[in-house]
C-alpha cells in the first residue's frame, strides 16, 4: 500500500535568515555600495568566525562582529578594542550583518550609509559557552583566536540611556589573561593594516593593492588565523582519530627490529609555500635536529650525522623515559621569553651546561609498537606519534617533550602568522608521503624574509 507522504518540507536551518536581514537590506542601495547582499553562500564552519572591521566613517570606529545562526552580530566600538582590563570600550548594537560582509574590505560611497572606508582589521573564530543565552542576559562571555586580538572578553549590555535613545549600548571589556595588558590601552590599535590584505587604511581608500584574501567566502576553511605552532589542538587532532595504521594495530603485528639510528629527511628550499592540498604545514624550528630513540627505557638523542648528544639534554633524556620503545624525530628548541625558539639561547644554555629550559619538539614518528613507520604516510606517522605522546608521558605540564602541530590549509597564511611571531618559516610536508633518509620535494621549507 502507498503510503501518503504527508511529511512538511522542513525548514534548512542555515537559510540565511532573511528576516534578520531586513534591516541591514533596508540601509542599504546595492546598485551604489559595493558591500555584499548577503546573497553569497557562506559555508557553514565548526568554528564560530569572528570578523572587525575598521571603519572610517563619519566618525572612526571598529565593528566587532561574532558569528551566530548564520548572521553577524555586530557592534560599533567606538574607541576600538583594548587589552587593558580596566578599560572599558562603549560598544553600539547595530544591525545583524551577512556573514559574506566579513571579507568587504574597500570604500562605502560618500552619501551611502556608513560611506567611508573599511578594512579588515583582524578575524578568526571565537567560543562561548552559551551564546544565546548571554546575549539574551546581555552578559556575554567569550574568547576570542584571531590574528590580533586573543583571549577573553565579555560584552556587557547596559540600562538604555536617560535620554531613551533608540541605541542599545554595551561595554566590550577585556578579561584578565595571558592576552590583557594594564595600562597599554591603545597598544593593539597601533596593529594598523588589514590582516586580510596587509594594507593600510590610505592603500584601501585609494584602492591599490591586493584585494583581501577571503576568509567566509574561501573555498576551503583557511588555517587557524593565528598559527599557534605548539598547541594540541587542531586539524592534526581530527587526524588522529583517522589513523589507517593506528597503534593498537600495529601492537597486533609481528614486531621487525628497531634501528639504532635512521637518517634524517632533509627539506627543499623554496620562496614560497607549496599552495595545493595534501600538505601540513609545520613551523620551523630554529634548533637542534635530534632523533630520539627509547628502547626498554634507555634513552638517546643523536644529531643528524648519529652523534650521541644525550649528556647535552639530561632533562628532555629524563622524561623520554617514560616513553615505550620508539625512534622520533624532532628538534630542540630553546624558547626565548616571548615563545618563539630562540638559537642564540640554546648555544647559552648548551655553554652554561643549564639547558633545562630545552624543549624536543617531536614531529615524526618512525619506530613504534615493535614496528617501521616509515613507509607510512605522514598522516599516519603523525596521528600515532600525537596518540603515543599523549599516552605516555605523565609530565607533560613541564613541556619537555611536546607534539608539533601542523595545518593543512594555506600555506601563505602559516607561513604569514609564523613571520608575524617572529619565527623562522615554515615546513610544508606532503601528508601523504612515505619518511626518506635524503632531501626529498616532499619537505619544502619556506622562510620569513621581507615583505612577509
Ligand atoms: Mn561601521
Amino acid at each position: 500500500m502507498a503510503r501518503k507522504i504527508t511529511k512538511k518540507k522542513t525548514t534548512i536551518k542555515k537559510k540565511p535568515a532573511k528576516k534578520q536581514l531586513a534591516k541591514y537590506r533596508a540601509k542599504r542601495d546595492f546598485e551604489v555600495t559595493a558591500e555584499p547582499a548577503g546573497t553569497t553562500a557562506v559555508k557553514a564552519s565548526k568554528r564560530r568566525r569572528f570578523v572587525i572591521q575598521k571603519h572610517d566613517a563619519t566618525r572612526l570606529h571598529y565593528d566587532l562582529r561574532l558569528e551566530l545562526d548564520g548572521v553577524f552580530k555586530s557592534w560599533a566600538v567606538t574607541r576600538g578594542p583594548s587589552l587593558d582590563p580596566a578599560d572599558k570600550r562603549l560598544a553600539v548594537e547595530v544591525e545583524d550583518h551577512p556573514l559574506d560582509y566579513g571579507d568587504f574590505e574597500g570604500t562605502i560611497p560618500k552619501g551611502q550609509y556608513g560611506g567611508g572606508t573599511v578594512m579588515i582589521w583582524d578575524r578568526g573564530y571565537w567560543t562561548s559557552d552559551d551564546p544565546e543565552r548571554g546575549l539574551k542576559k546581555g552578559d556575554l562571555k567569550f574568547t576570542l583566536d584571531g590574528d590580533k586580538l586573543r583571549g577573553e572578553w565579555v560584552l556587557v549590555r547596559m540600562r538604555h540611556d536617560r535620554t531613551g535613545g533608540k541605541r542599545t549600548n554595551w561595554l566590550l571589556i577585556k578579561h584578565r589573561d595571558d592576552a590583557a595588558r594594564d595600562g597599554k590601552a591603545n597598544d593593539i590599535l597601533e596593529q594598523k593594516d588589514s590582516v586580510a590584505s596587509g594594507r593600510s587604511m590610505d592603500a584601501i581608500a585609494a584602492g591599490r593593492g591586493k584585494g583581501p584574501k577571503p576568509f567566509m567566502t574561501a573555498k576551503r576553511a583557511r588555517a587557524p588565523a593565528s598559527a599557534e605552532w605548539d598547541s594540541n589542538k587542531g586539524i592534526a587532532a581530527k587526524a588522529r582519530t583517522s589513523a589507517k595504521r593506528s597503534l593498537a594495530k600495529a601492537k597486533t603485528m609481528k614486531a621487525e627490529v628497531m634501528p639504532e639510528f635512521i637518517g634524517p629527511q632533509l627539506c627543499t628550499a623554496r620562496e614560497r609555500p607549496p599552495s595545493g592540498t595534501g600538505w601540513g604545514h609545520e613551523i620551523k624550528f630554529d634548533g637542534y635536529r635530534i632523533q630520539l630513540r627509547v628502547s626498554d627505557g634507555e634513552v638517546s638523542l643523536r644529531t643528524r650525522k648519529g652523534l650521541d648528544w644525550t649528556a647535552k639534554f639530561p632533562a628532555i633524556a629524563v622524561t623520554a623515559k617514560e616513553l615505550p620503545d620508539c625512534i622520533i624525530d624532532g628538534e630542540v628548541v630553546a624558547l626565548d621569553g616571548k615563545g618563539a625558539p630562540d638559537f642564540a639561547g640554546l648555544q647559552a644554555a648548551l655553554s652554561d651546561d643549564d639547558t633545562d629550559q630545552l624543549i624536543f619538539f617531536a614531529f615524526d614518528l618512525l619506530f613504534a609498537a615493535g614496528h617501521d613507520w616509515r613507509d607510512q604516510p605522514l598522516t599516519d606517522r603523525k596521528a600515532a606519534l600525537a596518540e603515543l605522546l599523549e599516552n605516555s608521558i605523565k609530565s607533560t605540564a613541564r613541556g619537555d617533550i611536546r607534539y608539533v602541530e601542523h595545518f593543512e590549509t594555506g600555506g601563505d597564511a602559516v607561513l604569514r602568522s609564523a613571520c608575524r611571531m617572529s619565527l623562522e618559516g615554515i615546513i610544508s610536508k606532503r601528508l601523504d608521503a612515505p619518511y626518506r633518509s635524503e632531501r626529498t620535494m616532499d619537505w619544502i621549507k619556506s622562510k620569513c624574509r621581507a615583505g612577509h
